[in-house]
């Protein structure tokens, strides 16, 4: 078996050039035709020696999971769904905005954490993904998009782990991923416009902080630990106290000056004036011990199974005003994608029949789905 070239960060890829008895500036070469300049053929590679370029192909390729499909909401958010073999599939979202291209990638097919509020969660937990398939998301997105917009420069601007999966329960396949993200000769991505999201995995909010800091988002939504318990099981390992104390250490070595807590309003059950208060408390408590917080508000995306309920705008409203009277930074996230269930919290919720059979899967591949652009492309591969 070959190696797949986009599991290595480029310590890794260094590596991988010495045992082949190559010199490390190789690797760099390689490293930029692969992401820079998204080359599937190592004959595209013209600056590689021509005795390197034979030998790659009997080690070495580049993996890059099918693309199943591609949808297109109408405020220009993409969604694929790509098949990473044995029946899983996993889904990356492109949220364009006037100043910034943002790509949401996933970390697991499925999740174990099983928070109440997310179709993912609903689903379980399948497996990790290598650290090719999150980078091969990354990969793939930006240069379908930079030929979809017939642009050079690059697009994507921003990458949240914020899609399917729980990314610090893969913590050793997340971070060369990341290292890839940043690296100047690969995506060049800032600290600061790399975010991590969690819902708490204390340990591994220390081990980010030494290893990677990049911008940090954790999955709050409930003031107390006993609504948090049912919300978030997680919190039951670590409760709401740990996973503050563990952002308070994170935030000395976070390229942000601050730490984002997301807050997902659900009708009756953590939306009321109440919860805001106790929720001021908390973040008056946190920043007293030198912790600052922001405050992002999502509307709730439903799904069926859930039996839960979006909170009315005007009770949004109400619990915002609440925190930024008390003078915390609160924004309400803008939900992007519905109409194609690309909003937070909604993938690949449709896809649990692991022979892909599923009505939906169906629907899609056959691009029948009304009012969206589905379109089904050919696997990549060297
Ligand atoms: S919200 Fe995140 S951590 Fe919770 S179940 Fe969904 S994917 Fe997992």
């Amino acid at each position: 078996m070959t190696a797949n070239l986009l599991d290595y960060d480029l310590e890794g890829l260094a590596a991988f050039c010495e045992q082949l008895g190559e010199k490390r500036f190789r690797a760099t070469q390689l490293f930029r035709w692969i992401h820079q300049k998204g080359a599937t053929q190592f004959d595209q590679m013209t600056d590689l020696a021509k005795s390197l370029r034979q030998k790659l192909p009997q080690v070495a390729h580049l993996e890059i999971p099918r693309v199943v499909s591609r949808q297109e909401s109408a405020d220009g958010t993409i969604k694929w769904l790509f098949d990473v073999g044995g029946g899983d599939v996993i889904e990356t979202v492109f949220i364009p905005e006037a100043d910034r291209g943002t790509l949401c990638i996933s970390s697991q097919v499925g999740c174990a954490v099983g928070c109440r509020f997310c179709s993912t969660g609903h689903q379980g937990f399948s497996r990790n993904l290598s650290t090719g398939e999150i980078v091969a998301q990354l990969w793939f997105a930006e240069h379908f998009l930079r030929q979809h917009l017939g642009r050079s420069e690059r697009v994507i601007s921003n990458v949240v782990m914020m899609g399917m999966g729980e990314p610090l329960q893969n913590y050793a396949h997340l971070l060369p991923a990341l290292k890839v993200m940043l690296d100047d000769h690969a995506y060049g991505l800032s600290r600061r416009r790399v975010t991590v999201s969690t819902s708490g995995v204390v340990p591994m909010i220390d081990r980010l902080g030494r290893d990677c800091p990049v911008a940090l988002a954790v999955s709050l939504h409930a003031p107390d630990d006993a609504l948090r318990n049912d919300l978030v099981p997680l919190n039951k390992k670590y409760p709401i106290a740990d996973l503050l104390s563990a952002c308070s250490r994170y935030q000395k070595f976070a390229p942000r000056d601050f730490i984002t807590f997301e807050y997902c309003m659900l009708d009756g059950i953590n939306d009321s004036v109440q919860h805001a208060n106790a929720l001021v408390s908390l973040m008056h408590a946190q920043s007293a011990d030198g912790l600052s917080c922001k405050l992002n508000l999502i509307p709730f995306n439903p799904f069926p199974a859930s039996g839960l309920v979006r909170s009315p705008m005007a009770q949004v409203l109400t619990f915002a005003k609440i925190l930024s009277d008390a003078g915390i930074v609160t924004t309400i996230r803008k939900t992007r994608g519905d109409d194609i269930d690309a909003a937070c919290g909604q993938l690949a919720g449709d896809v649990k029949d692991r022979t892909g059979a599923s009505s939906r899967m169906a629907a899609q591949r056959q691009g029948m789905l009304g009012g969206i652009k589905v379109v089904v492309a050919n696997k990549v591969s060297i």
